[in-house]
């Protein structure tokens, strides 16, 4: 791959691509209106199929209302998110907030389903729309408590949270060991094990993927599990590139020890500089097809047991919604484009896609034919190759943009 061959581009270049991304980044940061949102209300329960212990289980997912991710606060973010639409940027969500946010899961307050109980769902995730070990994003009091609380569930058999790498520290997995006895995954956004695509395009603003490394040892130190999120498709690369480098960080990943491993495919949420890039021509989102290249990549260099989930594709059932501010009423971080092939087989395809994440099964991502609208487009689309190296593309792309 070209791109990776930099060997003739200084660092002050490097520096200055990264500086140009995250410059605009910020740019569109600043125009992102503040929504209010009530502290003491959720952002999100849904409920969805999931792949657990050798079978389709149910899965709650518990989005709080949180104060933001502190690295779009501090250095605009990474290119590809916009968790930011979902959080209240001028006050600060208070232990007692977070706790009543909580409380309001466990009785079922504001949720569609009247009967919710916490000991109907094998795996639970508990998201912050950004790091749950960030104490700067949600106290330690607030985690403990939800975590105490958790262990009164039985029929939980797994939480999942996230976090960025920096905060998987002793000290923040201690405070969850002390008070839960179950399984804990901790989802780390990795996006590439390639350090000049993770810093140039993603502007992931982890530099030495050996804090990676240590976030993983430090969670198998306490048992936890590691969950790596891939994401498939940043913006400047090829889709040929995008899927090389998905698999590479997948096999990566697993080399790492991660235990599992969720390729994300690029959507589009407004605010975002993949969005902005979309508009301006110069991104198209990731192709469905492609994602099949990219499973098949990787079970064909380790095996088809690795615990491979594809993101974003699960039957969902949203018990809370938004507090109204989303496309037709979704939750705010909702994007509007999706991952997608062509209008005629999109659709069936993600169908297909969801079927995987309940088995693990590829063949469910072979039973869709070759679309006569799309297909042989897709396979000239991967012939596509960019001479230009990183730091070329992102002053061609960016340099100029105001
Ligand atoms: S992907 Fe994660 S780390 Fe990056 S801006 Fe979004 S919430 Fe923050
Ligand atoms: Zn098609």
């Amino acid at each position: 791959m070209g791109i990776i061959n930099v060997s003739n581009i200084s660092k002050k270049e490097i520096d200055n691509a990264r500086l140009i991304v995250e410059n605009k980044i910020k740019q569109l940061r600043d125009n992102t209106p503040n929504v209010k949102f009530e502290h003491n209300k959720l952002a999100e329960v849904e409920i969805n199929k999931f792949f657990y212990e050798h079978k389709t289980v149910n899965r709650v997912m518990i989005v709080l209302r949180a104060n933001g991710c502190e690295h779009y606060k501090q250095d605009g973010g990474c290119s590809m998110c916009s968790h930011f639409n979902g959080t209240d940027r001028s006050a600060k969500i208070t232990t007692e907030e977070y706790i009543e946010q909580w409380q309001n899961v466990i009785d079922g307050i504001g949720l569609s389903d009247t009967k919710f109980d916490l000991n109907d769902y094998p795996v639970v995730c508990v998201y912050n729309l950004g790091s749950l070990l960030n104490e700067n994003e949600i106290t330690t009091e607030a985690v403990q408590y939800i975590f105490k609380s958790l262990n009164q569930y039985k029929g939980v058999k797994k939480v999942i949270i996230e976090s960025r790498a920096e905060y998987v520290t002793e000290e923040a997995i201690k405070n969850i060991a002390d008070v839960y006895d179950g399984i804990v995954e901790v989802g780390i956004g990795v996006e590439s094990t390639n350090n000049l695509i993770r810093e140039i395009c993603h502007h992931k603003g982890i530099d030495d993927i050996r804090k990676i490394e240590n976030a993983v040892s430090i969670l198998h130190r306490y048992n936890f599990k590691a969950l790596a999120y891939i994401n498939f498709k940043p913006i400047f690369l090829t889709e040929s590139e995008a899927i090389d480098d998905a698999i590479k960080t997948s096999i990566d990943c697993l080399n790492m020890k991660f235990d599992a491993i969720s390729i994300e495919p690029t959507s589009l949420q407004d605010y975002s500089l993949a969005n902005k890039l979309y508009q301006i021509g110069q991104y198209r989102v990731p192709w469905l097809w492609s994602v099949r290249d990219i499973v098949k990549g990787v079970y064909d260099k380790v095996n088809d047991k690795v615990d491979l989930r594809l993101g974003g594709y699960f039957d969902e059932e949203v018990l809370s919604g938004s507090q109204g501010v989303g496309y037709n009423s979704k939750n705010e971080i909702f994007p509007h484009m999706t991952s997608l092939n062509c209008d005629k087989c999109s659709n069936k395809f993600i169908e297909c896609i969801k079927k995987f994440n309940m088995t693990y099964d590829i063949n469910f991502l072979y039973e869709i034919e070759k679309c006569d609208k799309c297909y042989n487009l897709w396979e000239d689309v991967k012939k596509i190759k960019d001479s230009r190296d990183i730091v070329t593309r992102v002053y061609d792309i960016l340099g100029n943009e105001g």
